[in-house]
């Protein structure tokens, strides 16, 4: 953009969203040209919005003036794609953080985009209720920025990615235009599932300002479980022989033994640095019943080539495991090692064993 029609455009974005939301500062513009990959690049002109209206005003502008728009949530990304290729408007829209509605009944709540995840996991839990995406990134990943990714986490194996549980979206179009998708009900059948187009669309289809998103009651109890492998290919194959078995983990995480290592030497976690463990959650609606299964597994784990296998019920003990996985990402990271590229691939169950080997290579 050149420095006339600039200044102009940040008049009009001024007097959308008042002087103090729209930045221009080179430093802090810096702090926007990147997102948690190595990609970078710098924006013209960074606007926060504070309510749908003001998002629609600032589309229609950038509409009119033909400028790249970039709609920017926690900045966690992992793939560049928020970094504001080609300049233009980042719309910021941590501003926009209210959890407007908590229905327990309906099971569903309505928050703005800008909401924090485990903000809202944490508002969730005081009336026995939770939001299944839970993507390793919560306390800086946004509402909008986990359906725009489609995020997933680490229970996942059992509840799927943010798609399903998405009922319905207020999105603002890049004409300005706003619309509402979906529903607020659990079930619905009829039309085009056009709210399910817009999970995971990376902002490329317009920016989504409202959510209503599907809840479930906490699990009454949950047991964590690890099993230690001296063998990828033994912990591969147990992964498959959990699943015959019958049981639904609500948490299955594979963790390898240089992110063990990894983790150790920053959190001092205690892992048994092995070729493999797996961190398995069971979770049940009475107390009881993750206690009966936990046997069972720690039997499935063993059946399988595990050299060890126990469990725990014991809040510290689950948290320590659960920083396992979660940290292992940060972990590498700050092993000064030039940079860590992060892959996520997805492959059909009875391929793991052949994956990890190579992965491991
Ligand atoms: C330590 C770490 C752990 C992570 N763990 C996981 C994980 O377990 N699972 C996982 O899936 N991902 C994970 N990620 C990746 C990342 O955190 C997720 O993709 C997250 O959903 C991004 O949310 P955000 O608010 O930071 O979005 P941003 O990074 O700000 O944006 C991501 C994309 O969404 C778009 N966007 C943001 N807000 C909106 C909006 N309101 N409307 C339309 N488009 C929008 C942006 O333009 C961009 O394309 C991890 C990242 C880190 C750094």
């Amino acid at each position: 953009m050149n420095t006339e029609k600039l200044d102009q455009v940040v008049e009009e974005l001024k007097a959308i969203v008042g002087e103090e939301n729209v930045i221009t500062d080179p430093a802090l513009l810096y702090c926007y040209s990147a997102d948690a990959s190595i990609n970078q690049h710098m924006p013209d002109v960074v606007v926060r919005p504070g309510k749908t209206e003001e998002v629609s005003e600032v589309l229609k502008l950038a509409n009119r003036e033909r400028i790249p728009v970039h709609p920017r949530g926690g900045g966690t990304s992992l793939s560049g794609s928020v970094v504001p290729y080609g300049g233009g408007i980042v719309v910021d829209m941590t501003r926009m953080n209210k959890i407007i509605d908590i229905r327990p009944a309906d099971l569903w709540c309505i928050v703005e985009a800008g909401v924090i995840h485990a903000d809202l996991e944490r508002e969730l839990a005081k009336y026995g209720l939770f939001y299944p995406p839970d993507p390793a990134s919560s306390e800086s990943a946004t509402i909008g920025g986990t359906i725009a990714t489609n995020a997933g986490g680490l229970r996942g194996v059992k509840y799927g990615t943010t798609r399903d549980w998405v009922l319905g979206l207020e999105v603002v179009l890049p004409t300005g235009d706003v619309i509402n998708v979906g529903t607020k009900t659990l079930k619905t059948s009829s039309g085009y599932q056009l709210c399910r187009l817009f999970v995971g669309s990376e902002g490329t289809l317009g920016i989504i300002t409202k959510a209503v998103l599907k809840l479930l009651p906490i699990p009454k109890a949950r047991v964590r479980v690890m099993g230690v492998f001296d063998s990828v290919v033994d912990a591969a194959r147990a992964v498959s022989q959990i699943f015959m078995a019958g049981i639904t983990p609500g948490l299955l995480e594979f963790v390898d033994k240089n992110a063990q290592k990894a983790i150790n030497s920053w959190l001092n976690l205690g892992l048994p640095e092995t070729e493999a463990i797996l961190i398995i959650d069971l979770e049940g609606s009475t107390e009881e019943e993750p206690l009966k299964l936990a046997p069972y597994l720690e039997r499935v784990l063993k059946e399988n080539g595990a050299i060890e296998a126990r469990y725990t019920s014991d809040p510290e003990e689950m948290n320590k495991l659960y920083l396992a996985r979660a940290k292992a990402y940060p972990a590498m990271f700050r092993l000064g090692k030039p940079t860590v590229l992060v892959e996520d691939i997805t492959v059909p169950v009875r391929s793991f064993q052949k994956r990890s080997r190579k992965s491991t290579k």
